[in-house]
């Protein structure tokens, strides 16, 4: 036993290696992706619901990054936004996101006139929060894109957020320029509704964790009516994230929730495809 053990401590010690070399690898590559132009930005609607079984119509967008790596292909975002936090990159990819998704948006609405989104979330990382005087540079990507403040969303998680008293003011100083606030994966944390109270959201997504739930367990269908409950009495919208079937849109529907997002309604969508999916007749 005292041998196996040896040996699965040996291979845990490779595996670590391998797993720092290959975030070595990441790290690199993703300063050249930064420079080269191989990261950019595609965009998944989020939908109206309309509670009384009309049609449901695109509300919004949300910005998600891809990196198109000449070798390994399209890289999703988990890949690489967890290395980028921890090497410092995040805040030049962060401005970068932010910056691509105003353009193609302010884009959009001379493109698409009334079809075009009403909104635009964009994530964000705690580092960007912390940076000096963030809400200056948002208010310059602003400016510089043409974009309307109050048709911008910024998403947050609670993790990042409501513990800290500095992050509360960066918060409440980019609120301030207007812009709107979402509490991003909301559920998965471990204080939500004490954090629904201290920053200042305007939107609550809930998670996909109990979107794919909702059809067999009564237990998350509950857990979604009371956040849409609790959200609605502090005067905040809701979104149900990931939504993949009729039934889960049906249900979330009825649940009262505003908006859903998901893989039935569209796929997250390169900016000309976004385009084509918002003139697709009957949309
Ligand atoms: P998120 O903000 O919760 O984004 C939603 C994720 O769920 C996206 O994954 C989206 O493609 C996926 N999704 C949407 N609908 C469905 C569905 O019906 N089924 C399933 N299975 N998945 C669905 P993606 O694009 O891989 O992004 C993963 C995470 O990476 C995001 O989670 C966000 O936390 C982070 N991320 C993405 N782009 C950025 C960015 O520009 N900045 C930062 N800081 N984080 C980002
Ligand atoms: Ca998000
Ligand atoms: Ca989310
Ligand atoms: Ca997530």
């Amino acid at each position: 036993a005292k041998r196996a053990g040896g040996a699965r401590v040996v291979r845990f010690a490779a595996e670590m290696r391998e797993r720092a070399a290959r975030r070595n690898d990441i790290e690199l590559e993703l300063r050249q992706a930064l420079q080269n132009g191989q990261l950019f930005v595609v965009y998944q609607p989020v939908v109206a619901l309309c509670a009384d079984g009309g049609t449901d119509h695109s509300a919004g967008v949300e910005a998600l990054v891809r990196w198109r790596h000449p070798v390994r292909g399209i890289v999703p975002p988990f890949e690489f936004i967890g290395v980028a936090e921890e090497c410092g990159l995040i805040c030049a990819l962060g401005d970068f996101v932010l910056e691509r998704a105003c353009r193609d948006f302010v884009h959009w609405q001379g493109e698409l006139g009334d079809l075009a989104p009403r909104l635009l979330a964009v994530n964000l990382s705690r580092a960007q929060l912390g940076q000096q005087d963030w809400a200056g540079t948002v208010a310059r990507i602003l400016a510089k894109t043409g974009m309307e403040a109050q048709r911008l969303q910024l998403e947050v998680t609670e993790s990042l957020a409501a513990q800290d008293t500095d992050v509360q003011q960066r918060l409440h100083e980019l609120k301030a320029l207007g812009i709107t606030l979402a509490l991003d994966d909301f559920g998965t944390g471990y204080s939500s509704l004490a954090s629904l109270h201290l920053l200042p959201v305007d939107t609550v997504k809930i998670d996909r964790s109990f979107v794919s739930q909702s059809e067999t367990s009564h237990h998350h269908r509950v857990l979604i009516e009371a956040t849409v409950k609790v959200a609605q009495s502090l005067g905040m919208s809701t979104v149900a994230e990931g939504i993949e079937t009729a039934a889960q849109a049906t249900v979330v529907r009825t649940l009262q929730c505003d908006k859903g997002q998901g893989y039935l309604y569209a796929r997250p969508l390169p900016s000309e495809d976004l385009a084509a999916w918002l003139r697709r007749p009957g949309g």
